[in-house]
């Protein structure tokens, strides 16, 4: 479990969905078609596993925010995190420094070392959305250079965004692929 094995046709990872209530991950797992429930976690979320995507994936998705006791078992859940997707309100400008702050208490747990990260700016197309730019500004990602990490807009509601977002998924979980086992710089030949 949770380990990314892209080597033949099968790739296996598992993704952590994680944001503040309401910012909108139920909303975006339910638009993504081919994604059914497969398991429920009442305390953390919710497993879901897609149909018709590339490989297998492992989604589990919870609120992040307000919940230190729930954060306590966080090291139970991240443990063979392969990536995460972290979802914010783009409407929210009040909680944004919190959903940021939230976001860097979770980048900085041990088990997310090195972890690639994808975060979605939703419900961009309501009117009073930060556009992304700002929102970019606001994340100070830039000091993460220790890992492959990706910013994009989408709206769970009308779709848009949602494949784009599902290729950055994509392709970070590749940038995050072992090295092949033939890739011969183990050892420095004499
Ligand atoms: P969760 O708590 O993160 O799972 O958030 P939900 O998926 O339950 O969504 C919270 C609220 O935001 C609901 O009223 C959704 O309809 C709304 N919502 C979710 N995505 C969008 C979006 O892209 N645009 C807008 N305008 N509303 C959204």
């Amino acid at each position: 479990m949770g380990s990314v094995n892209s080597r033949g046709d099968r790739t296996e990872a598992q993704v952590v969905i994680m944001g503040l209530d309401s910012a909108g991950k139920t909303t975006l797992l339910y638009k993504l078609k081919g994604f059914k429930v497969v398991e429920t976690l009442p305390t953390v979320g919710f497993n879901v596993e897609p149909l018709e995507a590339p490989g297998h994936l492992s989604l589990t998705l919870w609120d992040v925010g307000g919940q230190t006791k729930l954060r306590a078992s966080w090291k139970d859940y991240l443990e063979g995190t392969d990536m995460l997707v972290y979802v914010l309100d783009s409407t929210d400008e009040a909680r944004l420094p919190e959903a940021v702050a939230e976001l860097r208490e979770v980048l900085d747990n041990p088990n997310m070392v090195n972890i690639p990260f994808l975060v979605l700016a939703n419900k961009q197309e309501a009117p009073d959305a930060l556009p992304l730019p700002e929102i970019r500004g606001r994340l100070g990602l830039e000091m993460f250079q220790d890992r492959p990490w990706e910013l994009r807009g989408c709206s769970a509601l009308t779709g848009e965004g949602l494949q784009e977002a599902l290729q950055s998924l994509q392709n970070l979980l590749k940038a995050h692929s072992p090295p092949s086992a033939e890739d011969g710089r183990a050892g420095s030949p004499d």
